[in-house]
């Protein structure tokens, strides 16, 4: 759209929207853990407005989402249950959801911002006068009058944090980071209303057919781990991965890393946790051999148990640590998987 047509458009009647929408998304049936995260931080936002909480949930063979999203905090929930919606396409899904916004009125969106969630959520602003922050880590509404969305994300090169508003269009739409926010503990005796959506598709709306889904066994995928096994540069080099590996092996976990390992070449990216990786809230995460600088906290001090192993007494990693083993990693985490072998009958 041009500039100068996009002043032209006029600002949107804001009064005529009400209440915080989350996009759940699943796949196979099983919805990712950012949804129910959003819902917890959709929770919060919403007492705060005094606004209803509402739910989509997009695919085939999903009825049953819409009473976990129930149990997680939502009390509306908007459900497309069809055949053509098994698995992710922009196009039908981002036409369920604009279905969904003009029936519904929410005046936030929210989305995760997973490969997914970055797609649909992009797509769906190409059709909406409004703007679409992305990325956020931090998410907050002020109250009446303005009600506006306070969507934050890191900025310049992660410097800074940007704090970005859209005053004058509905709905406010963001994608937040999976691991940020924590969803409420489920409860299964909440009640809440679920509104079935048709779905149609005119013949030739869609261009893409899936033919074959061929999941990536080597894609790791550090947010929806319960268990992380993760090194530093106190691991010395990358012979020692192994030893997380084990671990990890052991536990039924997923190896993670500082980004001292990964700068070093160690190990990849996508294996990052902290300020510019991935965010985690796992049940348990193990920090060998990791110092514990603010930027690598930042992105896992919300798991539910840290164990952390390091030969410094002073390490600031045992300030977030709830166990902290003082020692030689080369001698502790061998050690460890043994036992945890042990334990699980598998040695
Ligand atoms: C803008 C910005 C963004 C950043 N983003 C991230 C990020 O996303 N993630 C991140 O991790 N960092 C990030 N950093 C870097 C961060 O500041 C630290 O430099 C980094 O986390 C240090 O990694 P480390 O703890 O592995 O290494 P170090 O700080 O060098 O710590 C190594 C630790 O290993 C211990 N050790 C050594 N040998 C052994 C042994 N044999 N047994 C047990 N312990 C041992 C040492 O006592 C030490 O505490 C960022 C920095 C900036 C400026």
């Amino acid at each position: 759209m041009a500039v100068e047509q996009l002043q032209k458009q006029p600002a949107t009647d804001i009064s005529q929207y009400e209440g915080i929408l989350v996009v759940v998304e699943q796949r196979e049936g099983k919805a990712k853990k950012v949804s129910w995260q959003l819902l917890g931080q959709g929770r919060r936002m919403a007492d705060k407005l005094g606004a209803p909480l509402i739910a989509l949930v997009i695919g085939h063979q999903v009825e049953h989402l819409a009473q976990e999203a129930i149990a997680y905090g939502a009390e509306k929930v908007y459900i497309c249950d069809h055949e053509y919606l098994k698995d992710y396409r922009t196009k039908p899904y981002s036409k369920v959801c604009l279905n969904v916004f003009a029936l519904a009125k929410p005046e936030i969106v929210l989305y995760g911002a997973t490969a997914t969630g970055r797609d649909l959520a992009g797509a769906i602003a190409t059709h909406l006068p409004t703007g679409l922050t992305a990325d956020c880590t931090e998410l907050d509404v002020e109250p009446n009058p303005s009600r506006l969305l306070l969507a934050s994300r890191p900025a310049f090169s992660e410097k800074m944090m940007a704090t970005i508003l859209c005053k004058k269009y509905r709905p406010q739409m963001a994608t937040a980071r999976p691991g940020v926010f924590q969803a409420l503990l489920p409860d299964q005796t909440r009640t809440g209303d679920v509104i079935n959506v048709p779905f149609h598709l005119e013949s030739g709306e869609t261009a893409t057919r899936i033919i074959d889904f061929i999941s990536d066994t080597n894609s790791v995928n550090l947010e929806e781990a319960d268990i992380i096994v993760a090194g530093g540069r106190g691991l010395g080099g990358p012979d020692a991965l192994k030893l997380l590996q084990d671990l990890a092996d052991a536990l039924d976990g997923t190896v993670g890393a500082s980004r001292a390992a990964v700068d070093a070449g160690w190990v990849k990216h996508e294996r990052q946790i902290g300020q510019t990786g991935h965010t985690v809230r796992s049940k348990l995460i193990i920090a060998a051999g990791i110092s514990g600088a603010v930027q690598f906290t930042v992105g896992m001090q919300h798991s539910d148990l840290i164990i952390a192993i390091n030969k410094d007494p002073d390490a600031p990693i045992f300030q977030v640590a709830q166990y902290g083993i003082v020692g030689d990693l080369f001698e502790i985490l061998p050690a460890m998987t043994v036992e945890a072998k042990k334990r699980r009958g598998m040695a």
